[in-house]
């Protein structure tokens, strides 16, 4: 390791002093703001490239903290980790999620997946595959209707148990994404290790798709990757119309990002899949 001269160190001390300040006044707030009602729900579209058609919509969790105003989920979520609050705060996605899917039964959404994300600490928690599947139930959904979302950390954490957590979802019917693909730990061996179904490929290489050789070389090679292990594919962060033909070109199955829409509300959703199925 480098050794920090006397003024790098200060700066490195304000800045952690900074950022534990921050984690303890969020750690605060975040106490009693279920029961405050302070978390809501948005839904971002994720679309067949070839159609166009809604096919999944991933529930992004939002925060309106009555003393802190909105935080974003990149701050609160890992002091929401490090606290455990993860697990009565993931467990309230879900079933928030599922009601929201309950509630659109018979309308244009009704044959759409739902996706949400889900931290490790819930994935270890021993009672997760019976809180999800009592969620399905309570809300009179089918299994292959939802979808989870896991992050390459979330299966190197504890793997043995990881794997047998996924094998009992999937053996349920419930859909196993790996979020933000080729970000964090990249072992391949994870991807037929685990009982995946869709790989999202991050939108670190999709941004520069247009533009670097690499980023192209890079997705072209997860994309035929995914297709040779049978994996769906989805493309995050997809930006502009450049973007998506080349991913639907290298066959992308999938496409989310801001060029199909933002994360939106229940009600601007319905109108979205209006829209789309009018086609
Ligand atoms: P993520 O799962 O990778 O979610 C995608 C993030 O990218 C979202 O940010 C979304 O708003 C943003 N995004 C989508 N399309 C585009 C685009 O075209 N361009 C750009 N620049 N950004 C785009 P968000 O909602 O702020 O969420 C951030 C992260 O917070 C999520 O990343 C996820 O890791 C975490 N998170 C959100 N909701 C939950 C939750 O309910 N539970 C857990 N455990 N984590 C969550
Ligand atoms: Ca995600
Ligand atoms: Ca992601
Ligand atoms: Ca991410």
């Amino acid at each position: 390791a480098k050794k920090a001269g006397r003024g790098e160190q200060l700066i490195f001390n304000d800045a952690m002093n900074a950022a534990t300040k921050d984690g303890l006044v969020i750690d605060g707030a975040l106490r009693g703001a279920i029961e405050a009602n302070e978390f809501y729900l948005v839904y971002q579209a994720i679309t067949n490239s070839h159609t166009g058609k809604l096919t999944k919509v991933e529930a992004l969790l939002r925060w309106n903290s009555s003393l802190l105003g909105p935080v974003s989920p990149d701050r609160f979520i890992p002091v929401a980790e490090d606290s455990g609050m993860i697990i009565p705060l993931g467990t309230w996605v879900l079933d928030q999620a599922c009601r929201q899917m309950a509630h659109w039964k018979q309308s244009v959404l009704d044959d759409v997946t739902i996706s949400i994300n889900v931290s490790a600490w819930q994935l270890a928690a021993p009672d997760f595959v019976a809180l999800v599947s009592q969620a399905l139930i309570r809300n009179g959904l089918s299994p292959h209707q939802l979808e989870l979302e896991l992050t390459e950390r979330v299966l190197i954490e504890d793997a043995a148990n990881v794997q047998a957590v996924l094998a009992q979802l999937r053996a349920l019917g419930v859909g196993i994404s790996l979020d933000d693909f080729g970000t964090g730990y990249s072992s391949l061996s994870y991807l037929t290790q685990f009982h995946l179904n869709t790989l999202k490929i991050d939108r670190a290489f999709v941004m520069d798709i247009e533009h670097s050789e690499r980023s192209n070389n890079l997705v072209h090679a997860i994309i035929a990757m995914g297709h040779s292990l049978g994996l769906q594919l989805v493309a995050e962060g997809v930006e502009t119309a450049g973007q998506a033909a080349i991913l639907e070109k290298m066959g992308c199955h999938y496409l989310q990002g801001y060029h199909i829409s933002r994360p939106i509300s229940p009600d601007e959703l319905l109108r979205f899949a209006d829209d789309r199925a009018g086609r």
